[in-house]
């Protein structure tokens, strides 16, 4: 598909920091590929959320997950997603854009933490999580019926807007659903100084996964799994400005915003250092 129409006379570029408030360094690689030679090897999962600022104007990329679910879950949770915009001067009380990619449990909890945000949600995100594939354990594995019901409490209070497959939320910020890993999955495109960059979140759990054109084992679809990352490559503007959701090699590649953020607030707005992505030979 070809790229939306530069609105980019009008854009202006976005500042992005991610914020790592869980770990699990006890996953393997085979919970995270299908088909893996190595199943058994550890690859670390980091959990992101991530929030674009502009000049006149701050959005929210997803809510993380919440503390007990966290710890339920067998996760090491490092902090509070809220402090991590806290400490780069965002107030999570303000009236902000929320956008949320898709609706697993470690996306959109805490929602309840920005008591003054429009949230945005993809239609065939929400559409399917209240529709029969939740009847079967595997499927809803990974959301959380309760969080769920406060996304429909929002939905009726007038406070979540559902959008359709493409949908810009300001010029240089727009919302592309790709489907895969949930059926409603989105990536979001963004402006920034450097071009045009890809916050894929679950679209790639990992580099790896985009560059040896393999699926994450959680899969609505495997189909457009793989047919999201031919879309990532349009809409962005190298492979650079890639941004996987959960690759603790983002450590590696970007810097903390400021010195004493190291390992919990990433830039990932400013060009990556050069290291190889794929850690297990
Ligand atoms: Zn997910």
């Amino acid at each position: 598909m070809s790229r939306p129409e530069a609105t980019s006379s009008q854009a202006k570029p976005y500042q992005i920091y991610a914020i790592r408030y869980a770990t699990n360094t006890k996953r393997r690689r085979g919970q995270n590929f299908i088909l893996e030679a190595q199943p058994d090897a550890l690859l670390t999962m980091d959990f992101f959320s991530w929030a674009l600022v502009g000049e006149d104007r701050t959005i929210i990329i997803d809510t993380g997950m919440e503390r007990a679910r966290a710890e339920r879950n067998g996760h090491t949770f490092l902090r509070e997603p809220a402090d991590g915009l806290r400490a780069i001067g965002i107030d999570p009380q303000a009236q902000t854009q929320v956008v949320l990619t898709h609706a697993h449990y470690d996306h959109i909890g805490n929602v309840d933490q920005y008591p003054n945000a429009e949230f945005l949600m993809p239609l065939a995100e929400m559409q399917a999580v209240v529709g029969p594939d939740m009847h079967h354990a595997w499927m809803r594995h990974a959301y959380a019926g309760e969080e769920i019901g406060r996304l429909v409490q929002y939905l009726h209070a007038g406070r979540l807007r559902l959008h359709d497959a493409d949908h810009e939320v300001a010029p240089g910020v727009s919302i592309h659903v790709v489907g895969g890993h949930t059926a409603g999955q989105a990536i979001v495109r963004v402006l920034t100084a450097r071009g045009w960059v890809v916050l894929a979140s679950d679209a790639l759990h990992y580099y790896e996964e985009y560059e040896r054109g393999v699926p994450f084992a959680v899969a609505h679809s495997v189909s457009d799994m793989m047919r999201a990352h031919d879309r990532i490559r349009d809409l962005a503007d190298s492979d650079d400005h890639v941004l996987p959701a959960h690759d603790p090699l983002l450590l590696q590649k970007y810097p903390a915003a400021r010195p004493d953020l190291d390992g919990f607030v990433l830039r990932l707005d400013v060009p990556p250092r050069g290291i190889a992505s794929i850690q297990a030979a």
